[in-house]
């Protein structure tokens, strides 16, 4: 008769109770960078100019697509500063691929224009903006 090792039970990994409510991770930018931008954009929606709401900053290819692993994802040039009401309706159609507020994943946001206080322009990770040629 062969005894047989019993298969060691699967471990299954226990969902988190030691952490105070489960929050996601923080995947946005750090805190240069984020200071960066707003000052890019002198601390204004770039959408609607105003400097009233809670600003937030706009992802013009979204986390989502692509991973949040990828560095380009929370660069200056993927960033605008907008208001909540223009974040949020950036999330939602008409999708503004045109405008260059949203862009492709597939596509790197220092290369596509966009549409930043009247005029089209691209955004460099260093924080500089320049005319669109
Ligand atoms: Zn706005």
């Amino acid at each position: 008769m062969v005894r047989r090792t019993p298969m060691p039970r699967a471990t299954v990994p226990l969902p988190r109770t030691t952490s105070a409510p489960s929050r996601p991770r923080y995947t946005g930018p750090d805190a240069a960078t984020r200071s960066l931008v707003y000052a890019r954009d002198g601390y204004r929606c770039v959408v609607c100019g105003t400097d009233d709401d809670a600003l937030v900053l706009h992802h013009r290819s979204g986390r989502r697509a692509g991973g949040s692993s990828d560095p380009t994802k929370n660069s200056p040039a993927n960033l605008l500063t907008a208001c909540e009401q223009c974040n949020l309706d950036l999330e939602r159609p008409p999708r503004r691929y045109a405008d260059g507020l949203l862009v492709r994943s597939w596509n790197d946001p220092a290369e596509v224009p966009v549409q930043y206080r009247g005029r089209m322009v691209l955004l460099s990770d260093d924080g500089s903006v320049r005319d669109a040629a």
